[in-house]
């Protein structure tokens, strides 16, 4: 959080701190984030962070949305609780809400007559969430990781019929839609990969067209991390396609990968390969 925060303020971001509430029946409190309350913690989970850049007005709109956003939380209990009003026992992966720091029963909080739509189902959650009137967010802590998890939403009834049935209505439209934006980055990476093929080339007469067409292959996987996927990459930057062109010859015409194999370390390796790799890469330029 404290990197982030550094992050945020050198890119001029401020902080602007919002009430995450849930309603209480006397009026609404402030929603609780951490376990320990560290008023540290709170803040930080609280502080959504505008940028500057926006106008005034803008800033204001952001806020209120970000303020209205804000649903009341039901929470997946880890250990069995009873509820503080009817006295009825919520078993363990059952839900109860906290009002005034009370634990309350989906009855006594009035929730029950709400629906548990697990996530999972993009397109059902947004469409559920967006004909209900009321919602609610269903967490539950994970001790794993330390922090309240989304697991789902409650939604009225008929919204999440509504939902359903649009949902079941449109599948085969979304499936295909689906299918179009995979095609389409399959045809973006190829043309990609055609590109890059013909820069390497240009930078490298000297490399064999195989050899070439193999390394933007390898350095343009899409997901990969590799060179050829950065912003430099892809905008054909010569160092970053003769840095993908290093690492290929590297691997193809010199002793590092058995090198590695045998233990050796990985800057070790690279330094007694790299003469090598230069000299191939020289002879490759002309
Ligand atoms: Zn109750």
């Amino acid at each position: 959080m404290a990197m982030f925060r550094r992050w945020a303020s050198a890119k001029g971001l401020r902080p602007s701190e919002t009430r995450c509430v849930r309603a209480t029946r006397p009026g609404s409190e402030d929603l609780r984030f951490s376990v320990s309350g560290d008023p540290g913690i709170e803040e930080s989970y609280r502080t959504h962070y505008i940028s500057p850049v926006l106008s005034e007005r803008k800033q204001q709109q952001l806020k209120e949305k970000l303020d209205r956003a804000a649903q009341p939380v039901v929470f997946q209990i880890l250990s069995e609780a009873q509820c503080s009003e009817c006295g009825a026992a919520i078993e363990r992966d059952e839900l109860l809400r906290m009002e005034a720091e009370q634990p309350l029963c989906l009855r006594c909080a009035r929730l029950d007559d709400l629906e548990y739509l697990p996530s999972g189902d993009a397109a059902l959650t947004r469409r559920a969430a967006k004909y209900s009137e009321r919602t609610a967010v269903v967490v539950r802590f994970s001790r794993t990781r330390g922090r309240y998890e989304r697991q789902g939403i409650l939604v009225e009834t008929a919204a999440l019929e509504r939902a359903e049935r649009e949902c079941t209505e449109d599948a085969d439209q979304r499936a295909a839609a689906r299918a179009r934006g995979a095609a389409q980055r399959r045809e973006e990476d190829r043309e990609l990969i055609a590109r890059m093929t013909e820069r390497i080339e240009a930078l490298f007469p000297g490399c064999p067209p195989r050899e070439a067409d193999a390394i933007a292959k390898h350095t343009a996987v899409r997901g990969s991390g590799r060179v050829g996927r950065t912003a430099a990459g892809r905008k054909l930057d010569e160092r970053a396609l003769s840095a993908a062109v290093a690492a290929a010859v590297r691997h193809k015409h010199t002793a590092y990968d058995e090198m590695l194999t045998a233990g050796s370390e990985r800057s070790f390796a690279r330094e007694r390969v790299a003469g090598q790799v230069e000299d191939i890469l020289e002879s490759w330029r002309e």
